[in-house]
């Protein structure tokens, strides 16, 4: 009997046995559960339970079985630049052939390069994962022109008025203002 490494009750993982040298089409139209968290969490990511909206066809072909479709599913983080909360919907395509074992592709390529049906089981949870990922933007913000916040006091620009200012006293008399406090401790005994 094969080991398997997949579980095959995993909400990606499909036994296309059904696809198997029939050039038909299996739709996997299905909400579910993130499994793992995708991204960087409390930075940006998809976190961990958020629903999958997955609408994908997965098609037997002679050297494998070709899935493509799309995924939907909503991120959240903090913005790069005021660590507001931002959310994005992501939408993202997913396109990959998963190789048969034995196949001449899968003799023929590395498995970084192309996936692998183990059996007749096929995660999608790596597909899904790296496209959610790379649609994520290097600077999550919560607008586009999103002014950041005073690197004085740490408040965002948004709600802080326009003529926003701190008194910046000038080190020279910083150190008159000392002399005179001094002078006044001396006084005061
Ligand atoms: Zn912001
Ligand atoms: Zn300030």
């Amino acid at each position: 009997m094969r080991k398997t490494a997949l579980d095959p009750a995993a909400p990606l993982v499909f036994d296309t046995a059904e696809l198997r040298g029939a050039g038909t089409t299996m739709h996997v139209a299905l909400e579910i559960p993130a499994p793992e968290a995708y991204g960087l969490e409390s930075v940006y990511a998809v976190p961990k339970g958020a629903v999958l909206d997955l609408d994908i066809h997965l098609t037997g072909v002679s050297e494998g079985v070709l899935a493509s479709g799309g995924v939907e599913a909503v991120a959240e983080g903090e913005c790069a630049r005021c660590l507001a909360p931002v959310q994005d919907a992501l939408s993202v395509q997913v396109q990959e052939l998963y190789a048969y074992e034995g196949s001449v592709t899968e003799a023929t390529t590395e498995a970084d390069e192309i996936m692998r049906l183990e059996g007749d089981l096929l995660d999608l949870e790596p597909a899904v994962r790296d496209a959610l990922v790379l649609a994520m933007p290097v600077t999550p913000l919560c607008r586009p022109d999103c002014p950041g916040m005073c690197a004085e006091c740490g408040v965002p620009w948004d709600e802080l008025p326009d003529d926003h200012v701190h008194e910046t006293v000038d080190p020279r008399w910083a150190g008159l203002e000392k002399l005179r406090l001094a002078d006044n401790d001396g006084e005061s005994k």
